[in-house]
């Protein structure tokens, strides 16, 4: 099949390369000249694991290409995916602006019946508005489907390649039958397509998000309760997820939900609720859980220096939302070195991937950047441990308390023993344990 897709970020630029990887022809579009140069030339401006292998084998193939015109795209496509961003507007609500610029420019090039799909996340009532947008520009016939994207960053590939299940929100049977054929090569498992009206697809995946994110804060306030109590979350984690009912994954206290999508999807869902004049009361406390969440590790180190943190230094282990991306968007890392920084303590930080990202997005050159891990922990008063990357799990720990200025270890994720810690002669801070 031939296919577009607009927008080459974290969603459209692995759909994209996916899409070419079942032998489709993809052409992706992007309005980032920068961005679509260095693809063309088979470099991946995002980490994810996989990928950039996967476009290059594709590229060299020719099955995939990119361009910053939507002419070389549109004319001949028979399925256009829309990728691009929803960021939250001022009130929460997702801002639809670059969705329908998409919609109306891709009605403005196309030449024959074309099924365009919604895969950003959006509000209900978009494939609507999607359609009245370019109802405005062409006279083509065309189908609006709803197909919400699930994949996790830092497992892309395969959550797009072994979907668990794919949504499809469509009342046309042509347009159904085209999702149906693409989709076909990721569900030959037997994992199911469902299909539905679009308004309930939309919701989908805002349901999903938020439920996730209920989830992360549920076992958060758990863990505050457990320091109270002194009980251990891990040990409480493991009691509850061996129910069935329950399940085991995503039960993981730490430092609070970020990310480009959970937060943003959370507003969202409590915006639309609200123009529909429901409270989501639960989903408010969610997002409180999770703001006071993000706070806690720097309150537990200012508390433990009594607030005298200028001129201490901290190394820093993990600066993106969570391992295997460099996505710092709404990391809870940017909450803790923002309030070091704030108290006048030196941050040296280290992340496999998302050092680039932080130097020129966020913190630039108030923070220094080690090239090792070891490195970051040289005469530090503490260690920090906010994104567990696998290689943070298991430190030579005499190594590090011979680095540090102080054996303290501040520990966002529960990933070390405490009682190991404890033993070498650290002084250690866990969440919830
Ligand atoms: P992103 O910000 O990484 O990428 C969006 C891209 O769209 C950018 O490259 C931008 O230049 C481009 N763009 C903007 N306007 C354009 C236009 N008019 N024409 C062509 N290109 C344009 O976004 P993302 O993380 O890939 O997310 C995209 C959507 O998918 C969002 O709605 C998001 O909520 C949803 N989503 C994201 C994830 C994720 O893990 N990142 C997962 C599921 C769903």
């Amino acid at each position: 099949m031939r296919i577009a897709v607009i927008g080459t970020g974290y969603v459209g630029l692995v759909a994209g390369t996916c899409f070419a990887e079942s032998g489709n022809t993809v052409t992706c579009v992007d309005i980032d000249e920068k961005k679509i140069r260095r693809l063309t030339d088979g470099e991946v401006p995002i980490y994810e694991p996989g990928l950039e292998e996967l476009l290059k084998r594709n590229l060299h193939d020719g099955r995939i290409k990119f361009t910053t015109r939507y002419e070389e795209a549109i004319p001949g496509a028979e399925v256009v995916f829309i990728a691009v961003g929803t960021p939250s507007g001022e009130d929460g609500s997702a801002d639809l602006k670059y969705v329908l610029e998409a919609a109306r420019t891709i009605a403005r090039h196309m030449t024959g019946y074309l099924v365009v799909v919604d895969k950003s996340t959006v509000p209900v009532g978009t494939a609507r508005k999607v359609e009245q947008a370019m109802r405005e520009v062409t006279r083509h016939p065309f189908d609006v489907v709803s197909n919400p994207e699930f994949l996790k960053e830092g497992a892309a590939i395969d959550d797009f390649l072994k979907p668990d299940r794919v949504v499809i929100g469509s009342e046309s049977p042509r347009a159904r039958e085209v999702m149906d054929t693409l989709y076909g090569p990721f569900v030959r498992t037997g994992n199911p397509i469902l299909h539905m009206d679009r308004v309930s697809a939309e919701l989908t995946k805002y349901a999903a998000n938020a439920m996730l994110a209920t989830r992360i804060s549920f076992m958060n306030e758990i863990a505050n309760i457990c320091s109270l109590v002194g009980a251990s979350v891990d040990q409480v984690r493991k009691g509850i997820g061996t129910d069935a009912r329950i399940g085991s994954r995503f039960l993981f206290a730490g430092l609070g939900y970020g990310g480009s999508c959970f937060p943003k999807d959370v507003k969202a869902v409590v915006h639309t609720a609200a123009e529909n004049g429901y409270e989501f009361r639960i989903l408010r406390a969610v997002e409180q859980v999770n703001e006071a969440q993000k706070r806690l590790l720097f309150e537990r180190i200012q508390k433990h220096y009594a607030g005298k943190l200028a001129g201490k230094r901290f190394a820093v282990w993990g600066l993106s939302f969570k391992p295997n991306t460099d996505d710092m968007r709404e990391a809870p890392a940017l909450v803790v070195i923002q309030g070091l920084l704030a108290a006048g303590a030196r941050v040296r930080v280290y992340d496999p991937e998302a050092m680039e990202e932080c130097r020129k997005h966020h913190f630039k050159d108030r923070i220094e950047y080690a090239q090792t891990p070891m490195d970051a922990l040289e005469g530090a008063h503490g260690l920090v441990l906010i994104t567990e990357w696998n290689e943070f799990r298991n430190p030579d720990f005499d190594a590090v308390k011979a680095a540090l200025a102080e054996p303290v270890v501040f520990d966002g994720r529960n990933i070390y023993p405490r009682k190991v810690l404890e033993r070498l002669g650290f002084t250690y801070y866990g969440i919830g344990t």
